[in-house]
């Protein structure tokens, strides 16, 4: 698994995907740039969104809110106050941790060790070994197993509580049974704010603090009412938008899967209190279906319903993806109530209230919040599609099937041969197909490897332009997951990839 990830890593830079964040000067931690081939595939997928979000619901509208608020933003919100992550330091190795994260790991620790015990059991017992049987059975997994499932059951317990010492007791305890970094001294936990200051204005006195937005679900409440209002919306209605957002995240890892610097895409649906439920389920549903949409396969898709609920919701589930690490949060569907709104009524001593026609009377509407991060999702599809296949004849293919909707470039174009004629029919097939979408031009090497390139970059179409061509115009036209070859007529060709890039 960490070989893949590794993979996946390494083939984002090598294809101009990913790159690290101001890498001359060895990069900076969880911070990345995306690259000729990444800001293509990130474009496509934030269209891929906004259509299915804005464009095809006639009752949601979009818009772009500064990332710069005004500071009471964040104390309405509770971001001041509540977006906290628990640290403990270890003052040997002067290293910082995020409490939580560091019980999984000993815990991850512990289930290492049951593993290598199945590994032994499996080699003594040979071809008669039964996994299942032997894992619940055998004391001493057991034992590590109960021992793994009430420590995590017991930190859940102690953060809800917000009983930091219990978390430091508990870190001991891990230390003591299966020591992980080889050092006992660890101060108190402490809670971190997440949200990045700033300062706007100049003179030191007059300059005022401010945060930068860590989502982008406030720049909607606020405007609520502008866009309600000049949009004439009638309840149920929605505002989406896609914009960055920054925390300051301690435990930074996983590649681009948690990052300082992301982009989210939000929609905060405005509806009647009382409907929540439905709404939710609704929600959830459609959400789960524009994933589906992409075909990247059924299976690596599941909910997971929230138990522990955030301060200002009354049901939440996540979208989870069998990332290369395992299943995590892709997506986050929140009923808000009116905590928002309210509470912005609250700060700002301004209505925010909805006058319902047919009701004949106003309210403060509920929320319906649907979140996803523009970066986790690039993650999902690059790292579903990155593939190593074998094929007939004994050799393999690196392949990136991205969905054809989404691929950064939707057709190379190659001539054969560097002459003959062949490159100028090429070109003269370029310039007519850059109308409609982003497409490769190459004569370099065999015609074998300028393949295997376009696989490795992720475009599904190779038009290849021969001899034949400048006698019968006809081109071959390759597929790239079933590397099938057709032949076409030149007139033909725009049609035929229009069909399966068209979003
Ligand atoms: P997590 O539990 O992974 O920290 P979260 O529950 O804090 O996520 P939300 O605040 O609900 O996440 O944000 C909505 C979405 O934004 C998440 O589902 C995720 O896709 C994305 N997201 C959140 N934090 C990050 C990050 N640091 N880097 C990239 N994407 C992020």
């Amino acid at each position: 698994q960490e070989d893949i990830f590794k993979k996946v890593i390494s083939h984002a830079k090598e294809y101009g995907y990913v790159f690290q964040s101001s890498e001359i000067y060895d990069g900076l931690s969880a911070v990345y740039d995306y690259g000729q081939n990444g800001a293509e595939l990130k474009k496509n997928i934030r269209e891929y969104w906004w259509k299915a979000m804005v464009q095809l619901n006639e009752n949601i509208v979009g818009i772009d809110a500064a990332i710069f608020m005004h500071p009471t933003t964040w104390k309405a919100s509770g971001h001041v106050d509540a977006f906290n992550d628990p640290l403990i330091d270890n003052k040997d190795s002067k290293k910082r941790y995020r409490a939580d994260v560091l019980i999984e790991d000993y815990v991850a620790k512990i289930e290492a060790k049951i593993e290598k015990e199945v590994k032994k059991a499996a080699k003594r017992f040979g071809e008669s070994f039964d996994k299942e049987q032997f894992l619940s059975t055998n004391n001493r997994v057991l034992g590590y197993q109960e021992k793994a499932d009430s420590i995590l059951k017991r930190m859940g317990k102690s953060l809800e509580n917000e009983d930091l010492a219990d978390v430091k007791a508990l870190i001991e305890e891990l230390e003591i049974a299966c020591p992980l970094s080889g050092s006992k001294n660890w101060t108190d936990v402490k809670q971190f704010n997440l949200m990045f200051g700033t300062k706007l204005g100049a003179s030191a006195d007059s300059a005022m603090d401010l945060y930068l937005r860590p989502e982008t679900a406030q720049g909607i409440f606020v405007n609520f009412l502008n866009v309600q209002k000049t949009g004439r919306m009638k309840i149920p209605f929605g505002i989406a938008q896609t914009g960055k957002a920054f925390r300051n995240e301690i435990v930074a890892r996983q590649f681009i899967f948690r990052m300082r610097e992301f982009e989210q895409m939000e929609m905060q649906f405005f509806i009647k209190p009382g409907t929540q439920l439905e709404w939710y389920e609704a929600w959830k549903e459609k959400r789960m279906k524009w994933h589906l949409s992409l075909g990247m396969g059924e299976e690596n898709y599941r909910f997971h319903d929230h138990e522990k609920l955030a301060h200002y919701a009354d049901a939440a589930a996540d979208i989870e993806f069998r990332f290369p690490f395992g299943f995590k949060e892709l997506e986050g569907i929140h009923s808000r109530t009116d905590f928002d709104l309210s509470k912005h009524e609250e700060y700002s001593g301004k209505k925010l209230q909805y006058f319902d026609h047919e009701e004949n009377k106003s309210y403060t509407p509920y929320v319906l919040e649907t979140s996803i991060g523009l970066d986790r999702m690039f993650l999902a599809v690059f790292s579903n599609s990155l593939q190593e296949e074998e094929l007939e004849n004994g050799t393999t293919r690196t392949v990136l099937k991205i969905p054809a909707v989404l691929a950064p470039n939707k057709v190379a174009v190659l001539p054969l041969l560097k002459r003959d004629g062949l490159p100028e029919v090429a070109q003269k097939l370029v310039d007519e197909l850059k109308w409609d979408f982003n497409v490769d031009y190459d004569e370099k090497d065999a015609v074998g490897r300028r393949y295997r390139r376009q696989d490795a970059a992720g475009t599904p179409f190779c038009v290849t332009i021969d001899h034949q061509t400048l006698e019968d115009d006809t081109v071959t036209i390759r597929h790239r997951d079933t590397m099938e070859q057709k032949r076409v007529k030149l007139s033909e060709v725009k049609e035929i990839i229009s069909k399966e890039v068209d979003m």
